[in-house]
């Protein structure tokens, strides 16, 4: 069976979260108190009992506990969805299995129990190491609770941290943002995720925005940020391997490695959105519905057909986010087609500017680095 006919990475959505950041607009919610989390919890379980003997699930499937904020769980009710993915055959000899914590909700305590359950890698959401720019986005915690986060998951025995942070924030400059850069690499941090702040609509920050009452780092400022993160992480060791991500070799996310290969992979829990190589099953956001829904034994969300040429661009673009690019023999394996005979007219002036580089050689296709900051306008041709 070929590695994309078959369940690859497995998500668990936790919607929970201690307060809202000013800049998010995921689906996670505020406030919910320990019964609702249980009734979740155990919607998740009779869902994972439900879905899980639909499809093929590869015996080193990765597992990752994402959110909203999973840490926020209580003991029991993460091991019971350990227990429940284990009894289902989602939790197999997991090739990795990640847990997102907010450091605001860390404890040695709780970090050795998450690697007792058998997380093997933690993913913090740090976002900055300056209390002025957590506290203007309403982050739960300072710099130093994310430092302290980052010390206690090695003295629970984590060998694989990663960090998640922002640039572009509100008070940030080129010094802060460097002095965060510098003190998470100095903590031996070997992987780190490194978004561009984006301002979405409906959001506290937005509305703050509008009416002048923050303000963000100019283009100019913003542009050196983003050169700043690529050559100091470089630097210290850290290779980009993703548009946004960045890592020792062999500390990459093997996870979000099966996003970007375009391989299937099997999610629970509201919101989440699931692959099976031809379809998207996407959960309803709602809580409330969620829970519901699998209570009544309904499905909790819909299908999305993708038709083949669908599938092939999203393949493409999410391919060419990873620095390694697409092997071009496996897409004409996969989807029968060959890119430089499809798309060959429009990527030539892309490859003529030293946007994507096209080895012939090796029938390899990437984008250059300078490609990389323009990739949504080189995307765009993929969408036919
Ligand atoms: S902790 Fe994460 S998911 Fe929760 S509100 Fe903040 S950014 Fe959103």
């Amino acid at each position: 069976m070929q590695k994309w006919e078959q369940i690859q990475g497995v998500y668990i959505h936790t919607p929970f979260c201690l307060q809202k950041c000013l800049y998010c607009d995921f689906a996670s919610y505020a406030g919910a108190d320990t019964e609702t989390m249980e009734k979740y919890v155990d919607a998740v379980c009779s869902e994972i009992m439900m879905r899980s003997n639909e499809v093929t699930i590869a015996d080193q499937a990765t597992l990752y506990f994402g959110g909203g904020t999973p840490s926020l769980l209580s003991e029991k009710l993460l091991a019971k969805l350990v227990e429940a993915l284990q009894k289902n055959g989602c939790w197999l000899q997991p090739a990795e299995a990640t847990i997102e914590v907010n450091p605001g909700t860390a404890d040695l305590d709780k970090l050795r129990f998450f690697k007792d359950l058998g997380f093997d890698r933690i993913s913090f959401g740090v976002q900055s190491l300056n209390d002025a720019e957590l506290r203007a986005v309403g982050r739960i915690h300072t710099a130093n609770e994310a430092l302290d986060a980052i010390t206690m998951a090695e003295k629970a025995g984590f060998t694989r941290v990663s960090a998640d942070l922002i640039y572009g924030l509100p008070e940030q400059s080129l010094q802060t943002l460097k002095t965060s850069l510098q003190n998470l690499t100095a903590a031996g941090l070997q992987h780190l995720s490194v978004y561009g702040l984006t301002i979405e609509k409906n959001t506290p920050l937005a509305g703050m925005l509008d009416k002048g009452k923050v303000e963000l780092p100019d283009e100019d400022c913003q542009l050196a940020m983003y050169e700043l993160v690529q050559e100091y992480l470089e630097a210290q060791g850290l290779h980009r391997y993703e548009i946004s991500n960045y890592a020792v070799s062999g500390q990459e996310s093997r996870h979000n490695l099966v996003y970007w290969h375009y391989l299937p992979y099997l999610s629970f829990g509201s919101s989440a959105c699931s692959f099976n190589g031809s379809q998207r099953f996407t959960a309803t956001d709602s809580v409330t519905d969620y829970i519901e829904s699998i209570q009544s034994g309904k499905s909790c969300g819909g299908f999305e057909d993708l038709t083949k040429e669908m599938q092939l661009s999203e393949y493409l673009f999410m391919g060419l986010r990873t620095t390694v690019g697409i092997d071009l023999i496996e897409t004409e394996q996969r989807f029968g087609c060959d890119v430089m005979l499809e798309f060959g007219v429009e990527l030539e002036k892309f490859i003529r500017g030293n946007l994507v580089f096209c080895d012939i050689e090796h029938r390899r296709m990437r984008l250059t680095e300078q490609g990389m900051r323009f990739s949504n306008e080189i995307f765009e041709i993929f969408v036919k």
